[in-house]
């Protein structure tokens, strides 16, 4: 499997995680879990909700502007109040209460990585659009990939516990992507490198040793019981499809718990996991693929680099000039092509 499956299969897991369990949000008892509209929210079938629009808002985020956190929470505000990164511009009928609040701070000129300082927010609205950190840059160090996904998080949810979430999910995503790993090993592995990372940070490693020892899964919106409950639902399944529907029937918070696991599953099974009809059902795919194109031609190693910059004091280094050869490649590959 490419790693361009498994990023397709990652985003697509995601979405298509967070439609499957949209009808069923807030209820109990779910044997049967279908691809199906109406439900809690009623809307059609194949919507996605919060969860999907603000990883494909932090996704666009990071394909335009780089990392940039005040960029990540005004396309934040782009979903709440216009809509965008929905299907059909009908996707904005849930937000959740911290986000909610962080979102009118950020509105009201509160710098980004401040707005979400409330201690008590515990809530899982961070870790279910993190993803992205993951796959657009997936040579980044450890130590960037987790400062990037504690400072993504902090734009609604700041509390350590988060903090720690949103980072273990991210190294273990980065784990999955790599391939050749099986998952309680890539989640063992991610756990010693943050650990490792957070050395000398008391706040951090307690909140750390405080998630690897949480006791529930019961796909509530609890930061730690949503990240277990969906690596439960996962890690005990055989494929993509088991993986979701396993998440959705612990009930509750079914919609994020799915989207967290579908987006494990769909990193470690690839895009062809996902049930045709599932996929084919989701609606607004024309706003996933302008995204997923982008940021898969970023991936491909064929792309056309980046020049340096042309400054009368340029000096080149060797990676510079490792630059200017591939772009001249890139050219003499493609000149025939243009002029034919
Ligand atoms: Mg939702």
């Amino acid at each position: 499997m490419t790693t361009r499956d498994r990023v397709r299969g990652a985003i697509y897991g995601h979405l298509v995680g967070d439609a499957l369990g949209v009808p069923y949000e807030f209820t109990h008892d779910i044997e049967t879990v279908e691809w199906r509209g109406n439900g809690t929210h009623n809307q059609p079938a194949g919507t996605w909700s919060d969860d999907g629009a603000l990883m494909l808002a932090l996704l666009d985020s990071l394909l335009d502007a780089g990392f940039d956190t005040a960029d990540q929470a005004r396309r934040f505000l782009d979903w709440r109040d216009h809509r965008k990164y929905t299907p059909d511009r009908d996707g904005r009928f849930d937000i959740g209460g911290a986000t909610s609040q962080a979102l009118a701070r950020v509105a009201d000129g509160v710098p980004a990585e401040e707005a979400g300082d409330d201690p008590d927010a515990l809530g899982n609205g961070s870790l279910m659009r993190i993803l992205p950190i993951a796959l657009v840059d997936p040579s980044a160090s450890t130590a960037e990939l987790v400062d990037r996904a504690h400072r993504s998080s902090r734009i609604t949810h700041g509390a350590p516990a988060c903090l720690v979430a949103c980072a273990l999910y991210v190294l273990i995503t980065r784990e999955l992507l790599a391939g050749g790993q099986d998952r309680s090993s890539a989640l063992a592995r991610s756990s010693e490198l943050l650990r490792a990372e957070y050395q000398g940070q008391s706040e951090l490693v307690t909140a750390l040793d405080n998630l690897l020892a949480w006791p529930t899964r019961e796909g509530r919106g609890h930061v730690s019981d949503s990240f277990w409950s969906a690596w439960d639902a996962f890690e005990a399944s055989d494929g993509y499809r088991s993986a979701v529907v396993r998440a959705v029937q612990y009930g509750n918070d079914t919609d994020t718990t799915a989207a967290i696991a579908g987006g494990l599953a769909g990193t470690y099974w690839g895009l062809d996991s996902i049930p045709g009809p599932w996929l084919n059902g989701l609606r607004g795919k024309e706003v996933v693929d302008r995204l997923l194109d982008r940021l898969v031609r970023r991936l491909d190693p064929n792309r056309e680099p980046r020049l340096p910059a042309m400054d009368p004091d340029f000096t080149f280094s060797m990676s510079d000039l490792d630059a200017m050869e591939d772009h001249a490649e890139w050219h003499r590959i493609r000149r025939p092509r243009r002029s034919g």
